[in-house]
């Protein structure tokens, strides 16, 4: 009382009107617990932020690659792109986080949401990989990915076959979600990092179509860091994503990364009008992501970094994109009981 008193009298002396913001509580849509070398800070780091910055719930996943320490560099790398070294597919990336989710106690347990990640997508055995480890522990993945496809750099590092969203492998994949109602989460660049068109948009879109009764969530709508150093802004992201979000009702977009700035805020932190009105058009098809990967310090920050972006929704589409809508395309015993 004291508190909000002093307040009112310090807007007023200020002569402000004073509007807190909306008190949003928060899903993160997108976490991997490890980095690119399999090495995680851990879940008590991971809670204490999430903990911090009212985020409910997280959809946790691996990193289905590991970047080789090849003898032939100078020194260990810090990230994938640290040096000209390979990094391949690598399965147990779903067990360290399966074991670190089974030793939470139960509270902590039902906030997190697994999504099985280690397998290799150009491998037409992957799906009856995903198959034995969803028996393994029944009812604990809840999604499929974050699956790697297209990914720049990533994708001319990685040893062995380029995957593509359309592959005969994934094809088996789609199935399999949809036999267990996953959803799926693809990396899928929309292009490469040069060419100004969609060069590898029907990649993604041929799933979409094919596979009506699977939920995808494209992460971060096909941009990336490497696209955005030789491209500043891709100005056909707003009309496509439109058009995919009319056309595909199982299609549903991971806002992190790359996508808050430049697209829904400006360089100055603005909301971008045209992005307000998409998501007011569309309230269940955005979810917000971090994407962190093993170290959790900036994940507040990140998070909380849309306030901006969802001050300027329709109230009731802010919240729906800041927590509700990730929860909303969990399988159905999942979603249950948030
Ligand atoms: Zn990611």
């Amino acid at each position: 009382m004291f508190a909000s008193r002093l307040l009112l009298t310090l807007c007023l002396s200020l002569g402000t009107t004073f509007a807190p913001a909306a008190d949003y509580h928060f899903s993160d849509a997108h976490i991997h617990y490890v980095d690119f070398f399999q090495e995680s800070e851990g879940m008590e780091r991971l809670f204490e932020a999430m903990d911090a910055s009212n985020i409910d719930h997280a959809m946790i996943s691996g990193i289905a690659v590991a970047k080789k320490w090849h003898e032939d560099e100078p020194k260990r790398p810090r990230y994938y792109a640290g040096d000209d070294a390979g990094a391949y597919w690598f399965s147990a990336t779903d067990v360290f986080v399966a074991e670190a989710v089974r030793a939470l106690p139960e509270d902590r347990q039902r906030r997190l949401h697994p999504f099985l990640t280690g397998f290799n997508p150009t491998d037409k055995n992957a799906d009856a990989h995903i198959r034995r480890m969803l028996e393994l522990h029944p009812g604990f993945w809840q999604g499929i990915g974050e699956i790697f496809t297209r990914h720049d750099d990533l994708t001319a590092i990685t040893y062995g076959d380029t995957p593509r969203a359309n592959n005969e492998a994934l094809t088996r994949v789609y199935h399999l979600a949809a036999e267990y109602d996953l959803p799926v989460m693809l990396h899928s660049n929309i292009t490469s990092k040069r060419e100004r068109n969609p060069l590898y948009l029907h990649e993604l879109e041929e799933p979409l179509r094919n596979h009506p009764h699977v939920r995808f969530i494209w992460a971060h709508a096909g941009t990336s860091m490497e696209i955005h150093r030789h491209q500043e802004k891709l100005d056909f992201l707003l009309p496509t994503v439109e058009r995919l979000l009319d056309a595909y009702p199982n299609l549903y977009i991971d806002l992190s990364w790359t996508l808050r700035t430049p697209y829904l805020l400006d360089a100055k932190g603005r909301p971008a009008p045209e992005w307000v009105k998409l998501v007011n058009k569309h309230p269940t098809r955005f979810m917000l992501g971090s994407d962190v990967v093993g170290r959790f310090g900036s994940l507040g920050e990140t998070i909380r970094g849309f306030v901006p972006f969802l001050d300027a929704l329709e109230p009731d589409t802010a919240r729906k994109v800041a927590r509700d809508n990730f929860l909303a395309i969990l399988p159905d015993p999942a979603r249950a009981k948030r």
